[in-house]
């Protein structure tokens, strides 16, 4: 019988999870990770070991309209007959936006929980699935404890300048700032590159979080110092299906020119970004595949925001020393990589092409100024140790970091 801890990363169309013994001698362990796939249409889910092995399936009869609460019953059921009654001891989860108000993570109480609901606007795409992730769980097991982790509380450390949105100084009071986000994933880059490479952390890094959503942070000391995303998830680089940074101009003319507000928020979330410039698919994967001009194109564009990016995220801190890749494109496209790579040469990078090919840790030639590095980063390990260090200054001793610092390091 153990005392396991879940870790939760619920977006709109899938939710992340893993699960971490609380019992270990020392550190909290991670024991296996899972997903549910595909909600809204016919959702799965599969949990896996660490290593890889398969370990759980199950799927639904029927998809549309799962309420969270549907979802996640199964996986509670699961881990009672896993691990055994009452053995999950808490719940943590990644929730986007804490806001001016939260800058580390917290336990989740009534209070927090409105609060949280405060910051929807700010984040459409994922703020009410981490909350409705968070009051699913909440009816399923009413007094499990909840820990809620924030991407944006990496970014605390962000100078006044980084934050400051070049308005009058009256919007700044209602709470219109930079703020930041991929925070988890880029606190786990950081703390990842303290163990492999620590002569670069003390350096200036520039970490490029490229999945779906996308962006860069530019890190001194392991600190945020500057990155592309701002007041919401839509700023700076190009994404799968969200436009970057955009002239304002163009909102501004869309409007006058017969589109609602709601239509516009679509289009800037949702059909942007890779897939509308490519018309095909906001999927990197997909994209590559494909032999149509509108798919080179719209990688070419990504590429070349993530080096414009590059380049301004450096001007900041006067100077790079390393460049690390992370998540789905990061982490997989040797293709992206390398084109980001070979327009960074300039800056003095040397790709080693064969490195890269093989998704090596450092894919920079011996000849390169700058370090480039590849991080399989885990938003999900950063969320257990916090929820340690929350649950055990809240409820007394255990755990501290979970295990996988060292399996990953
Ligand atoms: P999310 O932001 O939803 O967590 P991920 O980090 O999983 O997204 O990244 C998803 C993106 O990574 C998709 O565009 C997907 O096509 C891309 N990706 C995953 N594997 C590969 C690969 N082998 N080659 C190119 N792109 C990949």
């Amino acid at each position: 019988m153990e005392r396991v801890l879940l870790a939760l990363n619920a977006g709109s169309s899938s939710i992340k999870f893993a699960l971490y013994s609380l019992d270990a001698p020392g550190d909290p362990v991670a024991m296996c990770r899972g997903g549910i796939e595909d909600i809204g249409d016919m959702p799965r889910m599969s949990v896996r070991f660490f290593d890889g092995r398969p370990m759980w399936q199950h799927s639904w009869t029927h998809g549309a309209g799962l309420s969270h609460e549907a979802l996640l019953k199964p996986l509670l059921a699961w881990i009672e007959t896993q691990f055994g009654r009452d053995m999950l001891a808490a719940a943590a989860h990644r929730v986007v936006h804490g806001g001016g108000t939260y800058s580390a993570p917290v336990l989740i109480d009534e209070q927090v929980r409105r609060t949280l609901e405060h910051w929807i606007p700010l984040a459409p795409l994922h703020q009410p699935h981490n909350l409705a992730a968070i009051d699913a769980l909440a009816a399923l097991c009413p007094d499990l404890p909840q820990v809620a982790c924030f991407d944006t509380a990496f970014h605390g450390s962000l100078p006044e300048r980084a934050t400051r949105l070049p308005l009058p100084r009256e919007y700044a009071a209602q709470g219109l700032r930079r703020y930041g986000f991929h925070g988890l994933s880029y606190e786990y880059i950081g703390r990842q590159l303290q163990a492999s490479a620590p002569r670069l952390v003390n350096g200036r890094v520039v970490a490029a979080h490229l999945g779906n959503g996308a962006s860069l942070c530019a890190m001194q000391g392991g600190r945020s110092v500057a990155t592309t995303m701002g007041f919401t998830t839509l700023d700076g680089l190009m994404m799968g299906t969200r436009t970057g940074a955009i002239d304002p101009g163009v909102l501004l003319y869309l409007l006058r020119h017969g589109m609602d507000v709601d239509a516009l928020e679509n289009l800037l979330y949702f059909r942007s970004g890779l897939l509308g410039v490519s018309g095909i698919s906001g999927d990197m994967r997909e994209l590559e595949r494909s032999s149509e001009a509108s798919a080179r194109q719209a990688i070419e564009l990504f590429v070349y925001r993530v080096v414009c990016g590059v380049g301004e995220m450096a001007a900041g801190m006067g100077g790079i020393d390393g460049l690390v890749f992370a998540a789905g494109i990061g982490e997989n496209s040797s293709l992206i990589r390398s084109a980001v790579c070979q327009q960074l040469a300039w800056l003095g990078v040397v790709i080693d092409e064969q490195a890269n090919a093989s998704h090596a840790s450092c894919i920079s030639a011996p000849a390169s100024r700058l370090q480039v590095h590849i991080v399989r980063t885990d938003e999900e390990a950063m969320i257990a140790r916090h929820a340690c260090t929350v649950l055990s200054r809240e409820h007394g001793p255990p755990p501290s970091a979970p295990q996988t610092w060292a399996a990953n390091a």
